[in-house]
């Protein structure tokens, strides 16, 4: 029954040693809608970590912890801050300063989190716009328990574009792999940046082309998403 998602999930690995031989880039599995059964067949085809997007969800699936990191990768909302810091080993989200603050206030021990980018400037997504990257990082000195180490991306689908708007986002992901490592060269030790979290089902080996050392995939593993909500 699981058949298919351990061979897409083989297939995949075999295409990041393929691309990038050697470096150690980490397969997260995107798990929102998923069942318990779909994630277990996933880690034990060699997912690395698992994303989810709801703190609700997430509380409802993982009564006891996964094999393998679970993260945050959806907008965290405030109050529910609190939940999460139990349920994840680290917050990819961190789309605002409000969140940040929230998250820092309630934790005693230092988390992992990573500054969720808006690379299409699309108002619909969360996220900061690349010339605001700078300060922000900058700023984060001042929430002491968290430590950034890295960059998630987001990017407008696509699956539906035309040719040209697809070399659009492949540039992009390029303008992206630069905006990462010069963030990195800033020095902060707090936010060290080792990690550069691109490139979902549609557009992760051009992720991997331009740097990714993370991709987060969903349908690529498991099929097209479930429309209503099974857990
Ligand atoms: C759902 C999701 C993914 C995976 O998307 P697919 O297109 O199914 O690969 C990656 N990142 C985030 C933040 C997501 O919400």
């Amino acid at each position: 029954m699981y058949e298919s998602i351990r061979d897409n999930v083989h297939r995949v690995l075999a295409r990041i040693d393929q691309l990038r031989p050697g470096e150690g880039v980490k397969l997260m599995a995107a798990t929102k809608m998923r069942t318990l059964g779909e994630i277990e067949a996933a880690i034990e085809a060699g997912v690395h970590l698992l994303g989810e997007n709801k703190v609700q969800e997430a509380q409802a699936k993982y009564v006891s912890k996964s094999a393998v990191p679970l993260h945050m990768i959806g907008h965290l909302q405030t109050n529910k801050v609190k939940y999460a810091i139990g349920l994840f080993d680290g917050i990819d989200s961190i789309d605002s300063e409000r969140v940040a603050e929230a998250l820092n206030r309630r934790l005693n021990v230092t988390m992992p989190v990573m500054l969720e980018v808006n690379a299409g400037r699309e108002e619909a997504k969360t996220g900061l716009v690349f010339e605001d990257v700078r300060s922000f990082l900058a700023k984060a000195e001042q929430w002491h328990n968290l430590l950034f180490v890295g960059l998630m991306v987001l990017f407008p689908a696509s699956a539906d574009k035309s040719s040209s708007e697809k070399k659009k986002i492949r540039d992009l992901m390029k303008e992206t792999g630069e905006l990462w490592r010069m963030s990195q060269k800033e020095g902060f030790s707090w936010a060290p940046l080792t990690e550069l979290s691109m490139g979902m089902s549609e557009d992760y080996e051009w992720a991997l082309e331009a740097g990714s050392t993370m991709i987060r995939l969903g349908a690529e593993l498991f099929g097209a998403r479930p429309k209503t909500g099974v857990m």
